[in-house]
């Protein structure tokens, strides 16, 4: 789904970290894999956004962890908030971050399109909406990962 881009900003919970983002999508993923589930205490929600329309201001108190062979993961140094998820081996996915919702100043117009590893998400919570849920497996596949992978 493309949408009209909008200049967005954002940052953390102590405001070291601020950012503004050409946001071209409406579109919020929702991930409950462990990791994440782990990371935020919850779900990650993200919006895609492309590394070169994100403008940072204060990343030095950017942390990056290696959170896997594959990927990455931001927190403030100050706040820890989790600030975004970041594919790091060659290929198209590297070329975007997975910014967290929860960053964004002012989230409106922005919707839950998707949400993956629905087979591990927590029974304590469930987010409403007509959108795909898919399992772990599907999630994988959809990646062109096997299971042994993961
Ligand atoms: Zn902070
Ligand atoms: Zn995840």
């Amino acid at each position: 789904m493309s949408a009209e881009a909008t200049i967005r900003e954002g940052g953390c919970l102590c405001g070291a970290v601020r950012f503004s983002a050409k946001v071209s999508t409406r579109e919020v993923h929702g991930c409950h894999c462990e990791m994440c589930r782990r990371w935020t205490g919850s779900a990650f929600l993200a919006v895609t956004v492309p590394v070169r329309e994100i403008t940072w201001t204060g990343s030095e108190a950017i942390r990056r962890y290696q959170s896997s062979d594959w990927a990455e993961r931001a927190n403030c140094k100050e706040c820890g908030a989790p600030l975004y998820y970041h594919v790091t081996t060659e290929g198209p996915f590297s070329a975007s971050l997975e910014l967290s919702l929860g960053l964004f100043d002012d989230p409106s117009g922005l919707t839950l399109s998707k949400e993956i590893f629905i087979d591990h998400k927590p029974q304590a919570f469930a987010y409403s909406g007509d959108h795909p849920r898919l399992t772990r497996k599907e999630t994988l596949a959809g990646f062109g990962i096997s299971e042994e992978d993961n």
